[in-house]
């Protein structure tokens, strides 16, 4: 897990995801399934209580705290249904 502080964060992930194009799949919001090497991944987005915003990815990249492209592939994704509930 890895809390959001910047987009610069994501560049390198950003990358990687636009090279392997992961399939996403939609959960419910703040919950997606992003295919890896290894089968699929679970990427949590959610705010902490504090107000960070933090993202969990069950690969072992994320468990050791790297951003991983599952995560940038996800959050993309959830930026985009994120703005369209706040202008609804
Ligand atoms: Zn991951």
């Amino acid at each position: 897990m890895f809390i959001l502080k910047g987009i610069d964060q994501l560049t390198n992930a950003i990358a990687k995801a636009r090279k392997l194009r992961p399939r996403v799949e939609f959960d419910r919001f703040g919950r997606y399934r992003v295919s890896g090497s290894k089968g699929y991944y679970t990427v949590i987005c959610k705010k902490s209580d504090n107000n960070y915003k933090t993202v969990a990815c069950t690969c072992k990249g994320a468990e050791k705290g790297l951003v991983c492209y599952h995560a940038a592939a996800a959050l993309s994704l959830h930026i985009g249904l994120a703005r369209q509930q706040q202008t609804a």
